[in-house]
């Protein structure tokens, strides 16, 4: 493969030093520069900027550049909040305004569905600039659909309920538990990050002095060895109730009452109204990258936390999926309770619903709703979480949703049918397999929420292609600083 040293793109090679002027910014929000067509992608800068950057990969159709200096700073640049926003792997846009990043998310909701999903789709920004939108500029007869604005936060910092510390030891033999480097399993010695919930500062510095107490190791990864690997915290933030849990490569923790008693002995008053109400332990005794394991047992309390969005109360076990920023969480159910459109008629399936919190907000205005889930303590989380809320109109399937919509959908001989779909997959998007069953149930509408615009638009070409027409697309910022996109689209059936 080696071709000698000439540049096999004719443009630059490995260790040149150049200025570029950033045009764009990629997928992980990293900038883009063009040179004669070339591109190259340079981390921690963003639209505006004018950098000196040095190349640190040069392939034959794109490469990659080290930012060294800013020489002119984008207008949309700002001083991160947070010291090490550089270094750490948590945040990806701290140094871009809030503003851009939300112009950003939607414009990369509004591309994917342009490029991959084949629609017409314009952002309100391109809308307002007349792009477009009754201009002749449109070169099919579609009138294109108008993102709706995308929901940002009012304040994009210390809104996360959840946290995954791995544990470690420095330089210096101490343990430390915190955040990995981008793309690494370095661990980033910090203090106070920027966007977490402020009390996990306080329980981790008491589970690492309870380690260091007790002689408690941490976890290598390398030589899978040592216990302690993760400390998993998450905060109910409406009931003030917090759980800790380690995760541990095995069955128990030495002296574990010290360590129960010193944390129900915190002082949290000075953070709000909190309480440990669960303590446990993840067994994760495998050699992997997945977090946790599939067991979990209780140290303190109960095995689970609780939590309220709107009027509707959620239980939620340390499997369980549950979104990571509470205040915009309201906005993301309640815009996919609007583009369903119920009336108190219709039967509703839930697809990948977690510990059915969408599943519940629908019940109330629904027939009824069917909630598919691939996690089975989710789906105990769901079944309780009906009944703790009075609402019974409403029944949980454990298994993927690829196998068992499709299962119910030949045990009904070919009847079953929905007024309304959801979909919330994971970032994959969902498997052919379902969206061909959803096709033939015939929904009037199907509403899906994404963390991902590719697979949505991947997905969202599939169901257009079989029927289904793009109606309305609405962005919600569920990740501040960080460069994941969360949206919602209705699609409904078109007009034969
Ligand atoms: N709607 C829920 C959960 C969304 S996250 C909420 O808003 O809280 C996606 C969910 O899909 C997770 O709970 C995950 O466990 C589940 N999941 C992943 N793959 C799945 C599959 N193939 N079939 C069904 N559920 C799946």
């Amino acid at each position: 493969m080696a071709k000698g040293k000439k540049p096999e793109n004719g443009v630059c090679q490995k260790n040149d030093i150049l200025t570029l002027e950033i045009v764009d910014m990629g997928n992980e929000g990293e900038g883009v520069a063009r040179i004669e067509g070339y591109t190259l992608f340079v981390k921690d800068a963003i639209t505006g900027d004018v950098i000196r950057g040095k190349v640190m990969k040069a392939r034959k159709h794109f490469g990659y550049a080290k930012l060294l200096e800013i020489l002119k700073p984008s207008p949309c640049r700002v001083e991160p909040a947070c010291p090490v926003a550089r270094q750490c792997g948590g945040c990806q846009l701290q140094h871009c305004s809030y503003e851009k990043q939300l112009e950003w998310k939607e414009e990369k909701i509004a591309n994917c569905l342009r490029r991959i999903g084949g629609q017409a789709v314009v952002t309100p920004l391109e809308a307002a600039a007349g792009n477009g939108l009754g201009d002749g500029s449109v070169s099919d007869d579609r009138k294109p659909i108008v993102m709706e604005p995308i929901m940002g936060m009012n304040q994009p910092f210390h809104y996360r309920n959840k946290a995954q510390f791995p544990v470690g030891v420095n330089g210096e033999g101490k343990l430390v538990a915190s955040f990995y480097a981008g793309r690494t399993h370095q661990i980033v010695e910090h203090r106070d990050c920027m966007i977490q919930h402020p009390c996990n500062q306080i329980l981790v510095d008491a589970v690492l002095e309870y380690m260091e107490a007790c002689g408690v190791s941490a976890y290598d990864e390398a030589a899978h060895r040592g216990l302690v690997r993760h400390i998993l915290i998450r905060v109910g933030v409406h009931t003030g109730e917090i759980m800790l849990c380690l995760v541990i490569n095995g069955k128990s923790i030495p002296q574990e009452r010290e360590l129960v008693d010193k944390i129900l002995s915190l002082d949290l008053s000075q953070i709000g109204k909190l309480r440990v109400s669960s303590i446990c332990l993840n067994h994760n005794t495998e050699k992997t990258n997945a977090i946790l394991g599939r067991e979990v047992s209780v140290l303190s309390g109960r095995g689970y936390i609780e939590d309220c969005i709107g009027d509707i109360t959620y239980r939620i076990s340390p499997l369980s999926f549950y979104q990571v920023n509470p205040g915009q969480t309201k906005k993301l159910y309640d815009t996919a309770l609007e583009y369903a459109g119920l009336t108190g008629n219709e039967v509703v399936w839930d697809l990948y619903c977690g510990i059915g919190t969408i599943s519940l907000f629908l019940a109330r205005r629904a027939k009824k709703v069917c909630g598919v889930e691939i996690v089975s303590q989710a789906v105990e989380d769901g079944i309780e979480n009906a009944r703790l809320n009075g609402i019974e109109n409403v029944e949980f399937f454990a298994g993927a949703a690829e196998d068992v919509v499709p299962a119910k959908y030949h045990e009904s001989g070919g009847t079953l049918r929905a007024d309304v779909v959801v979909l919330d997959p994971p970032r994959k998007g969902c498997d052919e397999a379902l969206l061909e069953t959803v096709v033939r149930m015939e929904p009037e509408r199907i509403v899906y929420v994404s963390c991902d615009p590719a697979t949505l638009a991947r997905d969202v070409k599939y169901l257009g292609e079989n029927g289904y027409e793009l109606r309305r697309v609405r962005g919600c910022d569920m990740f501040g600083m960080g460069y994941h996109v969360e949206c919602v689209v209705l699609m409904s059936r078109g007009e034969k």
